[in-house]
């Protein structure tokens, strides 16, 4: 088994040489194929860190990388046009023979990771991880954010396999692992960067089928943005509508735009990332100038930055990502925005049913999500595996099973 010590010493090398890890990164290596210390090494080194009990333990026996792409339609936001599905799925299995499965969605504009990132990753992780005992599933975590502290989103799979696994381990679904009493959560839909007479038409759709927030893009054209706002009131009067600017407003443009809205009658629930991550003196400017709430999203990946908002005070929320910060590390986020009186969101990248029932667990367990953005793009057929959280719109139902509650396809 690769210890700590000499997995971050390894880890350092590694990180710095990632195309490296890419060319290794054979799609699907079998445990241990492509290192030194492969399970059958477990001779020294079990006193690292992430190891008390060497006989009570679960080891991880093996870990399976695959890429995962799907075309979707195009979907533009202030960062971008999205056309793919362009993640990674991980496959952990324990010795007893529980499987655990993550996903890992990157936007690169957002994380400064990509499909090819993530598969170098998550392939230099595996030596590390095999021989592990899933109960230290925390220190895990933390021995690989010291090595790839900036590949949230490739530790992320990782992280969610290792609670499916213990968490079936346990056999207890994770959201009650949690804490959760609420087996389901209510999400939003997004409208992207549409013309308005689109937007109208989708804002009725959704209202139709039983949304209560709409959720819409802007941050590109001032004028364009106002007037697809004000279609999706037009097209449902009865919804709450929540603007996402992705960081696509100067501070001064950003308060013009609210102002605007809420001169029309509109008031959003909402104004998520009206300026640009680093400006959090711009995103006070807009908080101190506008009544309309305003959610930090790009501006937080760690628990560091959930203190910066606090201590800035430029922002009313917080939308934890976990493709952002991981999951261990996303409940110390909830418990900064709590302690400060932030309120909670959950959001999502562009996900298949597996990260985004990941997220569905968080939010139902950990409970007091105000703001849940978490809606499907593609169909459970498209999913690498099976079962997981139910969607009928605008409603996600977790069921009895443990872990994720997600199933082989094989
Ligand atoms: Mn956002």
């Amino acid at each position: 088994m690769t210890t700590r010590r000499t997995f971050i010493r390894k880890g350092a090398l590694t990180a710095g040489g990632l195309a490296a890890a890419a060319t290794l990164g054979a799609t699907v290596l079998p445990a241990g194929a492509a290192g030194s210390a492969g399970p059958g090494v477990a001779g020294h080194g079990a006193a690292g860190s992430a190891g008390p009990g060497k006989s009570d333990g679960v080891k991880i026996s093996r870990m399976f990388v695959e890429p995962l792409t799907i075309e979707m339609d195009p979907f533009p936001i202030a960062l971008g046009v999205m056309t793919h599905l362009d993640n990674a799925f991980v496959r952990i299995v324990l010795e007893n023979g529980i499987e655990g499965y993550g996903e890992a969605a990157p936007i690169m504009t957002i994380s400064g990771e990509n499909q090819q990132t993530i598969l170098g990753t998550l392939n230099s992780c595996r030596e590390f991880i095999v021989g592990q005992d899933i109960n230290n599933y925390r220190s895990i975590a933390y021995t690989l954010k010291s090595a790839f502290w900036a590949q949230a989103t490739a530790r992320c799979a990782i992280e969610m396999a290792l609670l499916d696994a213990y968490t079936k381990t346990l056999n207890i679904p994770f959201y009650r692992f949690l804490g959760g009493t609420e087996n389901r959560v209510e999400t939003d839909y997004t409208i992207a960067i549409v013309p308005a007479v689109q937007a109208k038409k989708e804002a009725a759709e959704l209202a139709a089928s039983g949304f209560r927030v709409i959720k819409t893009k802007v941050g590109v054209n001032l004028s364009e943005d106002i007037d697809r706002v004000l279609a999706i009131r037009d097209g449902a009067p009865g919804c709450g509508i929540l603007i996402d600017a992705n960081q696509g407003y100067s501070p001064k443009t950003a308060l013009r735009f609210i102002n605007e809205v809420v001169n029309q009658g509109i008031y959003p629930v909402m104004f998520e990332q009206p300026v640009h991550k680093n400006d959090l003196a711009g995103m006070k400017y807009v908080r101190d100038n506008t009544e309309i709430l305003v959610g930090a999203d790009e501006s937080v990946f760690t628990r560091a930055d959930a203190i910066n908002i606090v201590r800035t005070g430029c922002a009313d929320a917080i939308n934890i990502k976990l493709m952002k910060s991981c999951i261990i590390e996303a409940l110390d986020i909830a418990a900064v925005a709590r302690s400060a009186n932030l309120k909670l969101m959950i959001g999502c990248m562009v996900e298949t049913n597996l990260a985004l029932g990941c997220a569905v667990h968080f939010a139902a367990g950990v409970g007091g999500f105000e703001f849940i953005d978490l809606d499907p793009s593609f169909d459970i057929s498209e999913c690498p595996v099976s079962g997981g959280p139910v969607y009928r719109a605008p409603w996600w139902t977790i069921g009895p099973e443990p872990g994720l509650g997600f199933k082989s396809r094989q």
